[in-house]
């Protein structure tokens, strides 16, 4: 008793880790400890001016200053390039720093790893660098940290080791999140409430998010106990936002009332829990990766459900700043809600059966249903021999925000069955969708097709090939009818959106420009190069066709622009409706975020141009 007296004592006059460390055994508490993190610099959400951005940073950092909060903030420098506001966000970043916030690397466009090739990630993160870099080199810091866009680690440990081992070159540590208090759900209903000038609805969902907060910090700490027998340096999730700037003072006063203190995330991942040996898990919660390891299961509470009920609506609702429409729909942590909320999802549907394989699709069906929906088919990119179609949900989305059917297809690849395998494949799941339009409220004459790389090449072949394709012949038919004569059903396609495909294979097997991802495709077959000129879209250009579309980087060297520019000259000469997006000193793919945002601005209107966009979706 004695003993405790005295280190109560001590504890007081702040000696706590002499005393911790000999209290251990009579299991008296250790101290409470957290690290906090600020994500999505310099803001997370619906965007709005840099007048209002500034405002909103300068009561995060008073906060900070007031409680002498060690933070390290997560910048997406994507979003410092809003026209004709860069340097004024620049200048918000440099207030973070200055404000003796370290600035660590989110990636520059929020991208998720999950459905994006490493390369392209690594991409991402090093041009998610250029501006923070330079503001701390002039203060003789550099970048210390990273932070899993999504909280999404690499598929497998292998691709994520290798992503690891890559910034660790760079000297980046990645920084992993134990606490998350959802500000950027609890966001949506307050920035709801403040459009509608409802304070007292913005009075309420503060209190609520504050009393979710502390719910969610005992049920951590409750979880890290049971984990690991005792307390561990917690790392606190928040988000640059409106509803984080008017709450912090609240935030971190509830949570020294708790008896935490703050600590930076250098001291946090200096517990040795961060090298708790683990299962794999592909995220960067820690406490679900803890005990997945231990083959448990967590429960953690949930925000109110006035607020978490509306939450995937208002997400569709928000009101974007002007131009950034589609960066909304692609925007920070929004993905999970199209789906989950609004669709039924039937994964896996086998829609043909070819060489002992079983050919899949994915469908996700807007849960209305009443009229016939527009339907997206997306085939996914790789070369013909890579990829598959579920590191493509990525790009469902903009569409899936439309409301609209999705139907994300698998085909064969080069190590399977080579060219016209995939061809073929993709026919027949244009087929399997006319067939089964009624069942599934597919409406056949709004049936647009899109894809990547190989799969803008899919998707223009499989629109442009004509009725009755030889390609078409080992399609599945509908029950019975293999028997009888003209049973083919009418496909139809309303337009298609390219991006950066292949338009004529046949420049790329053989000759200056070969690559070897085609010469893969067709392998050591003695007709190859009559077959791909039968595969070339650009052998199909002629009156009638459906309209297309085409984005293209104008230094991609993996398939040459200038195959988008003939396709797009001969469709013009044969007045096919066309338009060719050029992305000027872009290269295959990895566009920045900006890019996307006008690309699908684009798109939108050149669907609704076609009529392919219903009255409230435009
Ligand atoms: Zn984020």
């Amino acid at each position: 008793m004695r003993r405790k007296l005295l280190c109560l004592a001590i504890l007081i006059v702040g000696l706590a880790p002499i005393c911790s460390v000999g209290l251990q055994a009579q299991t008296v508490t250790q101290p409470k400890e957290v690290a906090v993190t600020i994500d999505d610099l310099p803001l997370n959400g619906p965007q709005f001016d840099a007048g209002r951005l500034r405002a909103m940073t300068d009561k995060i950092l008073a906060a900070v200053n007031k409680h002498q909060i060690p933070v390290v903030g997560f910048v997406n420098e994507s979003l410092l390039h809003v026209s004709g506001e860069t340097e004024a966000r620049i200048m918000i970043l440099k207030a973070w720093s200055d404000g003796g916030v370290e600035l660590g690397n989110h990636t520059f466009s929020h991208l998720g790893l999950k459905d994006a090739p490493l390369n392209e990630y690594q991409d991402d993160f090093l041009r998610g660098e250029v501006v923070t870099r330079w503001l701390l080199k002039q203060k003789g810091q550099r970048i210390r940290y990273f932070r899993h866009p999504f909280l999404q680690m690499g598929p497998t440990r292998e691709i994520e080791q290798s992503f690891e081992s890559f910034i660790a070159e760079r000297g980046y540590k990645i920084a992993p999140v134990t606490v998350d208090v959802m500000d950027w759900m609890i966001l949506s209903a307050y920035a709801g409430a403040r459009t509608q000038g409802d304070s007292e609805m913005m009075k309420r969902v503060s209190e609520e998010y504050l009393k979710f907060a502390e719910r969610k910090f005992e049920f951590c700490e409750q979880a890290a106990n049971d984990l690991f027998g005792h307390p561990i340096k917690h790392i606190l999730l928040l988000h640059a936002n409106e509803l984080t700037a008017d709450n912090l003072d609240g935030l971190a006063a509830m949570l020294k009332n708790k008896g935490y203190r703050f600590i930076t995330l250098e001291q946090a991942l200096k517990d040795p829990v961060y090298q708790a040996p683990d299962k794999y898990l592909a995220s960067s919660d820690w406490l679900g990766h803890w005990a997945f390891s231990k083959g448990k299961k967590l429960a953690p509470p949930m925000p109110p459900d006035f607020i978490r009920k509306p939450y995937p609506d208002n997400q569709k609702k928000a009101t974007p700043a002007p131009g950034s429409e589609q960066a909304q729909a692609l925007g920070p942590d929004k993905w999970p809600d199209y789906a989950s909320a609004d669709y039924d999802i039937l994964p896996n549907i086998t829609y043909s059966v070819a060489n002992n394989t079983e050919l899949k699709l994915d469908l996700y069906l807007p849960k209305n249903r009443s009229a016939p929906n527009p339907t997206l088919m997306l085939f996914h990119g790789g070369g013909w021999v890579d990829g598959q179609k579920e590191r493509n949900v990525f790009q469902l989305l903009p569409y899936l925000s439309l409301g609209w059917a999705v139907i994300n297809v698998e085909y064969r690849l080069a190590r399977n069955t080579p060219a016209p395998a995939a061809v073929e494949d993709c026919r027949c799941a244009l087929r399997w969708v006319t067939y089964h339009a009624k069942e599934y409220s597919l409406d056949t004459s709004k049936i647009v097709l899109t894809g990547t790389s190989a799969g803008g090449h899919l998707s223009l072949i499989t629109g442009m090939l004509p009725a009755q394709s030889v390609f078409d012949r080992q399609c599945p038919t509908d029950s019975g009818t293999r028997w009888r004569e003209g049973t083919e059903p009418k496909t139809n396609v309303a337009a298609i959106i390219n991006w950066y495909g292949i338009t004529d294979v046949a420049e790329l097997i053989d000759g200056p420009n070969a690559k070897h991802y085609a010469m893969e495709w067709f392998g050591s077959m003695s007709n190859r190069e009559e077959l791909a000129r039968q595969l070339s879209p650009i052998s199909y250009v002629r009156a009638g066709l459906p309209p297309i579309l085409t984005i293209h980087g104008d230094q991609d060297d993996i398939v040459p622009y200038n195959q988008a520019v003939r396709l797009h000259a001969a469709l013009d000469k044969a007045g096919a409706p066309n338009q060719l997006v050029t992305l000027r000193g872009r290269k295959h793919g990895g566009f920045n975020r900006q890019d996307l945002v006008n690309s699908y601005a684009v798109i939108r209107e050149f669907l609704r141009k076609h009529n392919l966009l219903n009255a409230e979706q435009r």
